[in-house]
Formats: C-alpha cells, structure tokens, sequence
C-alpha cells in the first residue's frame, strides 16, 4: 500500500530529537510525517531536572506534550514502526506493507539500553536504578552507591561519580581480569571492590541492597549500571551510511546530514552527548537545514 503524496520530510521517532525536528517543520507550514513504534527511552526517564525552565519533568511528559504541539503546527503523526528506507527518486519509507515517499528524512529513532538481567531492575529503573552519569549522577549525591559493571569503563566511572557525588561507593564487577593498577587506584580512592553476578534489587518501596549470585548482600539506596547500548538502525541497512572508527556511531556534518543526501540522523544514534536537550537541538538544526534546502529546490 502506498500513500502516494511525497511529504517533504518524514521524521522517524517521536523521541525529544524527532519531535523538536517536527514543531520547526510544522512551523515553516512544510508537510512532516511523523512515524513512532512508541516506548521509546525517554518514556522510562521518570524524573529529568536538567532541561532549561524545568525543575523536574517525566520523559513520557515532554513526549506527550511534544506530540500535542507537533499536531497543533500540522504534523502528521501516525503510530507505526519503520522496517525499511531506500532511496530512488525519493526516498521511500517502509512500516511494514506501506510505503510513505518524502524529500528528507530525519532519522531520530533512538538507542536500546543494554540492561544486566536482575530482578526488580524496571520497578527502579529511571528513580533510583540509573544508567548515565549526565543524566542521574546528580542524584546520587551522598548516597550508597552500588555500581556495577563488567569493564574498565565501570573503573573510571566509579572514580569520577565517587569525585562528584558520593564517598560511599562499592563497584561490583562481573569479571576479576582486573588489573592490577586499577585495583589499586580504587583502594586508594575507598571504592570497596566486589566480583560477583547480580540477581536481585532487594526492597518494596525503595531500594534497600543488591543480592548477589552467591548469596551476599550489598547493602545501598541506589544503583547505576555501565553496559552501553545498541543503536535503533535496523531500517537502515540498505544504506552503506559511514560510521566512526568502531563501525558504531553514523557520522554527520554540522547540520546532523549523514553520508547519504538528504539523510538526517540525530540524537544518540550520532557521535554526540547522549541527552534530551541535544536530542532536541539537533532536531532544530537538521529542521533549519531542510527548510532552506527545500527553498533551494
Ligand atoms: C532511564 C533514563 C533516564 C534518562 N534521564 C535523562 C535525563 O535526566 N536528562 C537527559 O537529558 N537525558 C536523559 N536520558 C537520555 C534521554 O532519554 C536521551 O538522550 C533521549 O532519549 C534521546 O532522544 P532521541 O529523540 O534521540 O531518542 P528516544 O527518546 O529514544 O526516542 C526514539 C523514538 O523512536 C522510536 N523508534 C525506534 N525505532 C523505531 C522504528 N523502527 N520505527 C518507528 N519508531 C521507532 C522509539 O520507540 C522512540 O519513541 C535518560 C535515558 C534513560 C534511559
């Protein structure tokens, strides 16, 4: 099924990236569609406080008032989950049987975080089970840390958290191939070092340790977790879009355009800082960039 009209833009993900990009285009009166398979990872951010004029708002709140505004200036906004863009004449997006033609298209669908298998871990996810530093770290403050891990990624955040937000801190790590230099820079910082599995958050209302595979218990009151994530890009594979070093992040230029023409990506999906606020102001700036291309043509 093809909806024959060719929007001038279709935007996939309705995440703080996506959304920004869509009140701009909506604004310069230009047909934007908006596709979201919905549940996306600002939905599990309960509590932001560090996004201008907001002392604290929920991730499903900025995206539900995103959608709202985006509607109001004409947005298209359909629920739908993208499996496939190519590009002939047009660009041709794919969710599922149907087939939606535009001039640009801004990709800003997102990552997956890749989170340890231990129980309770979604009943405190984003209030007091943390992922990111920038974001959560803040909230930690003279708290009883628990971070776990399973690299030398997880070293360096324990001493930079244990520099900025608390002095309690114990670091379980999965694996003991630790070495010896790094062993002892968290002696000489305090950071208590345990290897172990985590199975379960212990707690009802608020987390109250972390049980270990062997039985030990670790007592704190809050956890972050280093495990990086996976990129939201599977509809993308029929471009060969070029990527950083590691064959991970896309590259783009100043205005977020990828290797392909008239391909935005924004968001985490690019080599930039992993947040709402720069989700939102790439999304500007792509939106800016295909307003006057748009003039061009
Ligand atoms: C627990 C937690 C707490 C956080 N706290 C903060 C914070 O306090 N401050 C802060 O600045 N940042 C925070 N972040 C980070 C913030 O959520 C990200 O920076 C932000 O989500 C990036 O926005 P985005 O628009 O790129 O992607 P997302 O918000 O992830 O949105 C992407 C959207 O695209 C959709 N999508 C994905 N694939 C497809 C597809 N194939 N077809 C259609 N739709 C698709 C998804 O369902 C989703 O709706 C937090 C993240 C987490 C997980």
């Amino acid at each position: 099924m093809t909806e024959e009209k060719i929007y001038d833009c279709i935007i996939i993900g309705a995440g703080p990236g996506g959304l920004q990009a869509a009140i701009y285009l909506g604004r310069y009166n230009r047909d934007a569609l908006l596709i979201d398979r919905g549940g996306g990872r600002t939905q599990h951010a309960k509590h932001i406080e560090n996004f201008l004029t907001q002392k604290a708002i929920s991730g499903a709140e900025i995206i539900q008032k995103g959608i709202e505004q985006a509607r109001s200036f004409n947005v298209k906004v359909e629920r739908g989950t993208v499996t496939k863009v190519i590009k002939k004449n047009q660009f041709e997006v794919y969710t599922g049987e149907k087939r939606y033609l535009s001039k640009f298209v801004i990709v800003s669908s997102g990552v997956y975080d890749h989170l340890p298998q231990i129980e309770n871990l979604y009943k405190f996810l984003g209030t007091s089970f943390f992922t990111c530093i920038d974001c959560d770290g803040y909230r930690t403050t003279n708290k009883k840390l628990v971070i776990i891990g399973n690299s030398l990624k997880s070293v360096h955040l324990a001493v930079a958290m244990r520099e900025m937000f608390t002095k309690d801190i114990t670091l379980v790590l999965y694996s003991d191939k630790l070495p010896a230099e790094y062993r002892e820079e968290l002696a000489e910082e305090n950071i208590r070092l345990i290897i172990g599995r985590p199975v379960k958050i212990l707690g009802a209302e608020v987390i109250e340790g972390l049980e270990l595979e062997d039985g030990q218990k670790v007592e704190c009151e809050v956890i972050m977790s280093h495990f990086g994530y996976k990129l939201n890009d599977g509809f993308l594979s029929e471009f060969n879009l070029k990527r950083d070093r590691k064959g991970f992040k896309f590259i783009v230029n100043n205005s977020y355009e990828s290797s392909m023409n008239g391909l935005y990506i924004v968001g985490p999906l690019n080599q930039g800082n992993d947040q709402v606020v720069i989700a939102a102001g790439e999304g500007a700036v792509a939106a800016i960039d295909i307003k006057k291309r748009l003039l061009e043509l």
